[in-house]
């Protein structure tokens, strides 16, 4: 006892030393290290099983195996053993998980969607992206496999709802769920039916309005476009130091009341009800230092996290 204490004591000592940030980055270290090493135990627990290895070193099963050499729970062992089942076909996620590169809760998640063709895409999915970015895209490719995947490569033409895949998509899912949810207040209700009374074409009337509603937002948009180009130029050309290095990444309120006005306070992702929470930039900022609308979209956490990593180099900008 008393020599536990002795030894004890000096690094106790040396704890209390340690800043904060030292502190913390040993915790870091420290977890990630654990959690690594959980990781690869698991994946070794498929072969564990094959062989029966827990019987032949005296343990009464695969659970208690895992359970007093790691602290694995059963319902993890369960997984890793379904999971290799079912990664039969698909190697590259079976190697994901045997060595441990991929935890279990992660792979569990991307399964139902896994294919013999896809898998390396959502093994590298499955790598970067937080969980519940995970669960978004699982929902999107059973939602639709092949237009969610191209809404998110079609962000930047998301201005022109007569191109993007997205914006036809939003047509359809609009028509389907919400139209007859349109809230119109009892005036307007009243006035419109006034002027259908009239013999007043209230469509035409409506698309009218539309019309120069999207005519305005284009120009706007157009003009606004303009002059962060012309400042992105302008800087090209400066030559005092102080003015390059100055390419804001603060978002003007003009260009965010743009923004609010056209895709509203949603994600831009049309099957997605999020809120949006963060402004994307579908160019890379460090490229085209500007906040062109033109390449701006709203999108939930979620998704942004998605929109990174489908294209990996656009990872460094993580965070407006
Ligand atoms: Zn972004
Ligand atoms: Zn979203």
């Amino acid at each position: 006892m008393t020599n536990l204490f002795v030894t004890a004591a000096p690094a106790n000592a040396a704890h209390q030393t340690l800043t904060d940030a030292q502190l913390y980055g040993l915790c870091k270290q420290y977890g990630q290290q654990a959690l690594e090493a959980r990781r690869k135990f698991i994946g070794l627990l498929p072969e564990v099983y094959r062989r029966r290895l827990y019987a032949k070193k005296g343990f009464s099963s695969i659970n208690e195996f895992a359970a007093k050499l790691c602290g694995v729970s059963e319902e993890q062992v369960r997984l890793a053993l379904r999971l290799e089942q079912k990664f039969e076909d698909k190697p590259v996620l079976k190697m994901a998980l045997t060595s441990g590169a991929i935890s279990v809760n992660k792979l569990a998640r991307v399964a139902s969607i896994a294919t013999s063709e896809n898998q390396e895409y959502i093994a590298e999915m499955a790598k970067v992206l937080p969980k519940s970015a995970l669960e978004t895209l699982v929902r999107d490719v059973k939602e639709d496999t092949r237009t969610s995947l191209r809404c998110m490569r079609a962000v930047p033409g998301h201005g022109n709802p007569q191109q993007s895949s997205m914006g036809v998509k939003s047509v359809e899912w609009e028509a389907e769920k919400s139209v007859n949810a349109l809230r119109l207040d009892e005036d307007v209700r009243e006035e419109l039916s006034e002027l259908q009374g009239k013999g007043i074409d209230i469509s035409s009337l409506i698309r009218e309005m539309l019309d120069r509603r999207r005519e305005e937002l284009a120009q706007e948009k157009q003009k606004l476009a303009e002059k962060e180009n012309r400042r992105a130029e302008m800087r090209e050309m400066a030559t005092s130091r102080e003015w390059r290095s100055k390419p804001s990444r603060y978002i003007s309120a003009k260009i965010r009341r743009q923004l609010r006005k056209e895709h509203g306070n949603k994600c831009t992702i049309a099957t997605c009800q999020k809120p949006a929470t963060i402004i994307h930039h579908t160019q890379r900022f460090a490229l085209s230092q500007n906040h062109d609308p033109n390449f701006l979209a709203p999108l939930c956490r979620e998704h942004h996290a998605i929109a990174h990593t489908i294209d990996q180099k656009y990872r460094q900008e993580w965070q407006l």
